[in-house]
């Protein structure tokens, strides 16, 4: 009881209700996600690795009138600025009404997703077949990967130095590559009793590249080489051009629609193309923000953000300088300044609660498809290690915005304590002193060629950065 007033308080206000977007939102709304939804398909149909994303994310840019950003040369004003790292991390900003020395608002995913890598000498002949050796790439459950049409995307560096960008196996008439299980008649003694993460050994993830032998009777490896020829014909290549290529093994099949609804979107890479489709195309939808905005998409998270294009670098500290540099501020405390005045949203996929698996989750907190884009305090495993957790001040703050704006919102965490767990990009930025907090939709299937995700979840993501970027303080 409110002891100024003496009334009782509304007792439907008291509790927490979790809803359906399906419950909260009309039916225009959903008709916009739907649509909103398709725009994203095209994105994840094309965009298979890093490379990819970051080409096209510029090209959006270029098309809302950014520049690349030139150190020494590019002048204010702008629409926007690129900057492009490595080819596979590439920040777009935007500036707003007041100068990036008082912080910005950043949205920063990553763009790598788990794959297998071709070896850096991957071609090899075994029993009659020419097979592709490969390294997988992040936290991938292996069986998930046999038995079913891949494609192969990345960049080959020939010896004269150029380059070629392969893109095989995703397009309607080209050959895919398959890592061939076993039948079940045969696996008996050989696999059914091991444990589901080693029954397939690492080093039998091996691509089937062909089977016609070269015609030189007497030369060695004869279907090796005749796969050699191909290739040298195709591509102009040699074996040793492997040294110098970056290949990556996808799922060939494109994304589609699930269930009789269609209001699930299956598709390869949600995880996080999803998180960095939003934020890209919530920067260049925006209204002229207050606070500079930035969206940033990183590689490398799948392996903990290590590497020279991965947020566990200078990345996006030195975006945050030159970003200074343009407003006329080269001091290094400035920097570090606006980095403690900046707003991060980590946008990064959360686990959604799977219906024939409730018990790895804890429902209380779990996220669910379809209940809006998940704010996820902290992830990490055993206790929280290696969290960024969020503190209750930047909770607020996103709770109340998204609140106000009528965004489906909910909260979400990553399975029930000591279940298992997981890192984002969010502690490498918190590090430098940004408020930050995970959030992206909630996803079933994390990590599988086909991982699932609510169309609406991804609308309403892309609402929740928007506001990120054109109301947040
Ligand atoms: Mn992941
Ligand atoms: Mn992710």
């Amino acid at each position: 009881m409110d002891k100024k007033t003496n009334k009782k308080p509304d007792k439907k206000k008291l509790t927490l209700e979790r809803k359906s977007s399906f419950d909260t939102m009309d039916a225009a709304w959903h008709d916009e996600s739907y649509a909103f939804a398709e725009r994203y398909r095209n994105f994840l149909d094309f965009n298979r690795t890093e490379r990819e994303c970051v080409a096209s994310f510029a090209k959006m840019a270029v098309e809302h009138g950014f520049v690349e950003y030139v150190p020494d040369e590019s002048k204010p004003g702008a629409p926007g600025y690129i900057f492009i790292g490595k080819g596979k991390a590439i920040a777009l900003y935007r500036p707003g009404k007041k100068p990036a020395k008082e912080g910005v608002n950043l949205i920063i995913a990553h763009i790598d997703s788990p794959r297998l890598d071709l070896k850096v000498n991957p071609l090899l002949e075994n029993a009659d077949f020419a097979m592709l050796k490969t390294h997988y790439y992040g936290g991938i459950r292996k069986h998930q990967w046999l038995s079913r049409p891949l494609a192969i995307h990345g960049v080959i560096i020939r010896a004269d130095g150029t380059e070629i960008n392969l893109r095989l196996g995703s397009e309607p008439g080209d050959p895919v590559f398959v890592i061939s299980d076993l039948e079940p008649h045969l696996s008996h003694k050989a696999q059914n009793d091991k444990k589901v993460n080693e029954f397939y050994p690492a080093e039998k993830l091996n691509l089937i590249a062909g089977i016609i032998p070269d015609e030189d009777e007497d030369a060695k490896e004869r279907v090796k080489l005749a796969v050699l020829a191909h290739l040298n014909e195709k591509y102009g290549m040699t074996e040793e051009d492997f040294v110098s290529a970056e290949l990556e093994v996808v799922p060939a099949e494109k994304s589609c629609d699930v269930g009789f609804d269609r209001a699930i979107l299956g598709g390869y890479g949600h995880d996080d193309r999803v998180c960095s489709f939003m934020g890209v195309r919530a920067l260049l939808e925006s209204e002229t923000p207050e606070k500079g905005a930035l969206a940033i998409a990183v590689d490398k998270e799948e392996i903990g953000s290590a590497g020279a294009s991965g947020a566990d670098s200078v990345f996006v500290m030195n975006v945050l300088a030159e970003i200074l540099v343009l407003e006329g501020n080269t001091a290094d405390i400035m920097v570090r300044r606006a980095a403690e005045r900046t707003n991060v949203i980590s946008a990064d996929v959360a686990a959604g609660l799977h219906p024939d698996w409730q018990e790895v989750q804890e429902k209380n907190n779990a996220a669910r498809l379809g209940y809006g884009i998940t704010l996820t305090k902290y992830t990490g495993a055993r206790g929280k290690g290696g969290a960024n957790d969020a503190n209750a001040e930047f909770m607020f703050r996103l709770r109340k915005l998204w609140n106000e704006t009528g965004i489906p919102w909910q909260t979400g965490q990553l399975g029930k304590i000591d279940e298992g767990g997981g890192g984002t990009v969010a502690k490498f930025l918190a590090y430098h002193g940004m408020n930050v907090v995970d959030s992206g939709p909630a996803l079933l299937g994390m990590h599988a060629p086909m991982e699932l995700v609510a169309k609406s979840d991804i609308y309403a993501g892309y609402l929740a950065y928007k506001a990120v970027f054109e109301k947040l303080l």
